[in-house]
């Protein structure tokens, strides 16, 4: 099948959400592969990095990388795809903003190992053993990858295309970014495949939040018993919706919960987890008299930055968190 475009799929810090996501077209999986070789996927097929290596430069048309770079393993074939491919597209949250796993940049890269491998509760490890880079035994040399000081974007390593955005990306994104491709329609180089419109521009509760809202308490989803149809913002849960992306099909505001941000921040904006905090600002209702009260609400916020940047702290400004040892 000579005359097919090649394509790649790799995954790097994910949870395998994304993968799944590939096969969540469905039976229109089946147009792909009428219309695509694809030349690597390793989580579905044999192919060795050796395969991807053989390749001229810029032999696949596209390849889709999901999750986040954290080890040097990591880094290394998100190079090497970068060499064999005309373009590259970041497939799934992670991969466009730090996701889920960029949170560990809140923590030091000893703090995790040490947690992991000696303080978890059901870690025995009396040895207080921690992996390590190589290991020679026997006259036989080990080595593993090397586990990064933090979490990276795809585009903090390498030179970007496309953005195809979500916390796993949903079957209409995917297949439009297919389409967009085969068809030679893709929009404008470093383009995020969904509209550049905030959630609470298509969201239908929409209509139930007044112009001016303002709020007096912050509740997390377990403590209220929530209203299906009335805006959850005006409810008091935090509800990522005006900072965030549209293009999911509302799905989690559809089935009872507030947007955590997965479509990440729209275009012009620096930061989302700083566009939340301008809006929350401007809800919260207390006056300068009531400074005591503000602060007993946001205290008692149990996680502010994993909520304000729970799929994006590697890719805004504060990148992770400010050690000073
Ligand atoms: S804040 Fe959330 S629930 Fe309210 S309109 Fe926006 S997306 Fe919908
Ligand atoms: S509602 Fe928010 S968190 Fe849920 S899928 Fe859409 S963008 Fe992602």
């Amino acid at each position: 099948m000579p005359d097919k475009p090649w394509v790649a799929f790799y995954w790097c810090a994910s949870c395998g959400g994304c993968e799944e996501a590939v096969v969540d077209i469905a039976e229109k999986i089946l147009d792909v592969v009428q219309a695509v070789n694809i030349g690597f996927w390793p989580v579905a097929m044999d192919f060795k990095k050796e395969d991807v290596e053989k390749k001229p430069d810029g032999f696949f048309v596209a390849s889709f990388i999901n999750g986040a770079v954290r080890t040097s393993e990591q880094e290394e074939m998100v190079k090497l795809l970068r060499k064999k491919s005309q373009l590259i597209f970041a497939f799934g949250s992670c991969s466009h903003l730090g996701g889920i796993p960029g949170l560990a940049n809140l923590y030091s890269k000893e703090e995790i190992l040490s947690y992991a491998y000696r303080e978890s509760p059901s870690t025995e490890n009396p040895q207080g053993t921690i992996p390590r880079t190589s290991w020679k035994e026997n006259g036989y040399s080990l080595d593993l990858p090397e586990f990064y000081d933090r979490v990276f974007t795809l585009n903090q390593v390498i030179d970007v295309d496309y953005y195809i955005p979500g916390c796993a990306p949903p079957p209409d994104i995917v297949m439009g970014a297919f389409e967009a491709l085969l068809k030679g329609e893709l929009p404008e180089k470093g383009s995020v495949l969904s509209p550049n419109k905030a959630l609470c521009s298509t969201c239908p509760l929409n209509e139930t939040k007044p112009d001016r809202l303002l709020i007096k308490d912050l509740k997390r989803p377990h403590e209220v018993e929530i209203d299906p149809e009335k805006c959850y913002l005006l409810q008091g849960l935090l509800c990522m919706g005006p900072a965030t992306r549209t293009g999911c099909g509302e799905r989690c505001i559809r089935v009872g919960m507030p947007c955590r941000g997965c479509f990440g921040p729209l275009d012009n904006a620096l930061d989302q987890g700083l566009s939340m905090l301008s809006a929350m600002a401007s809800i919260l209702d207390f006056s300068p008299e009531e400074q005591a009260q503000l602060e007993e609400v946001l205290r008692a916020c149990p996680d502010p930055a994993g909520s304000l940047y729970r799929f994006s702290l590697p890719r805004s400004i504060l990148k992770g968190k400010i050690r000073r040892e």
